[in-house]
Parts: C-alpha cells; structure tokens; sequence
C-alpha cells in the first residue's frame, strides 16, 4: 500500500489549523501541526514531511525567516514549502518564493485550491527526465537536439524562450518570480529589467500555440508558473 503523504501545518491560528488538518486527513493526507516557530523546528527535527504548510505571520520567528534558514540547511533543502499568506501581501509574496518557496497560497482559500497545490507540488518531485528529454504533460523538450514538441508537434522556439522553457519544465509546478527568473535563465546581468520576463513569457506563449501555452500560468503578484493541470483537454478541441 502507498504510504499517505505527511503534510506538516505550521499555523498560529488553532481554529485554521484544524478546518486544514480534517481536510487534509479526508483526502488522504497525514497532518501533523505546529503552531510556532519553535514547535516546528522540533517536527522537522524529528520526521520531514513531504510538504510542510507554513504561514507568514507567526508569534516570534517569522515564516520568512523559517524558510531561509530551511533552505540553508541541506536536510531541509528540498522539503516542498507552501506559504500560506494574507492577500494583500503582495511583497510579502515575492519575498517568500524568493527566500524559496515552492509556492504560496492567499488567505481565505478554498480547500480544493489547497490540494490541487499540494498534490502539484508533490507531483513535481519526480520530473520525468530521461536523457536529455523532459517532458510536463504533452510537452517534450529534449535539451540534446533543441527540439520541442506539443502532441507530437514540433514547435519552434527562439534560444531564450528554449531556455526558459527548460528552466520552467524543469522546475514545473512551482511559482518562480520574475528576479528569480532572471537569475536562473539570464544569469546574473544587473542590467536587465524584470520586464524583460514578461516580453520573453508572451513571445513563449506564442511559440507554443494556445493549448501548450496556457500551461504557462501567470500568478497574479508573484511570477510565473508552468503547471500541467492547465493544458487545454484534447476533447475541447475536438468539440469547438
Ligand atoms: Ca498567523
């Protein structure tokens, strides 16, 4: 039997804490909670989860601060981190995909939202990768011969777009921010803009047509994210 997924709730708020715990534990979760920084530390001393829920406002050390010191640390390095955060927050935000997040989700949300980014992130653990070719969803892209494919498809892509797609394939199922971006597929070049993301994100959209580039999500206040939930069904086409 498959074990279930641990998912360790980080969050201050008891009566939270609970309605994600009993909903989690119905859709085949095993939840364990922490309400501060330090309860926390001592979870993941113990046991890793396979996805640790942490929220931005807690008593004493700051979500913020957990997560950078958990990234430092290479036991908790590739532990799967979602924010949980106000709406507003918008720096906030940015700071924590930054810090290295792997994804963030706003207060109040739905619990279909939280699973769906649960299991994303879950999923995106074990790209598929063999050779030089990944593959999210329908899309190939094999780093080997510069080719990318939608459906068995070849689409043609400007070298920046390739390896923006790659980095995103590769790191699919994750919200990355337009610096971070910038930092892994320009590279350290302090005179780009982060607008220069975007103009590179809508030339890819383009590149890959209307079905393949709705995979390329924009999170509103965040960045970007390449997600295979989002690939148009192939139904939908059929039936138009
Ligand atoms: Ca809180």
């Amino acid at each position: 039997m498959r074990q279930q997924p641990s998912v360790l709730i980080v969050e201050d708020e008891p009566a939270i804490a609970e309605l994600i715990a009993v909903n989690l534990r119905h859709n085949g979760f095993r939840p364990t909670w922490a309400m501060d920084s330090a309860s926390a530390q001592r979870e993941l001393d113990a046991v890793l989860p396979n996805v640790i829920l942490l929220d931005w406002m807690l008593p004493g050390e700051s979500g913020f601060s957990l997560i950078k010191r958990w990234r430092a640390d290479p036991r908790t390095k590739a532990v799967p981190i979602i924010m949980l955060t106000a709406r507003s927050d918008e720096m906030d935000r940015v700071a924590g995909l930054d810090a290295g997040a792997d994804d963030y989700i706003a207060k109040p949300f739905s619990t279909k939202e939280l699973l769906a980014r649960i299991r994303a992130v879950l999923r995106r653990r074990a790209p598929e990768q063999i050779g030089g070719v990944v593959s999210v969803s329908d899309l190939s892209l094999d780093s080997a011969t510069y080719r990318v494919s939608f459906r068995q498809q070849m689409l043609k892509l400007g070298p920046t777009e390739f390896k923006l797609l790659h980095y995103l394939m590769t790191h699919a199922e994750r919200v990355h921010s337009r610096s971070q971006l910038l930092d892994k597929v320009w590279g350290d070049h302090v005179f780009i803009e982060e607008r220069t993301v975007d103009v590179h994100v809508k030339r890819l959209r383009e590149a890959l047509g209307a079905d393949a580039g709705q995979m390329i999500e924009t999170v509103r206040g965040a960045g970007y994210r390449l997600t295979a939930q989002s690939a148009r069904p192939v139904l939908s086409q059929l039936s138009a």
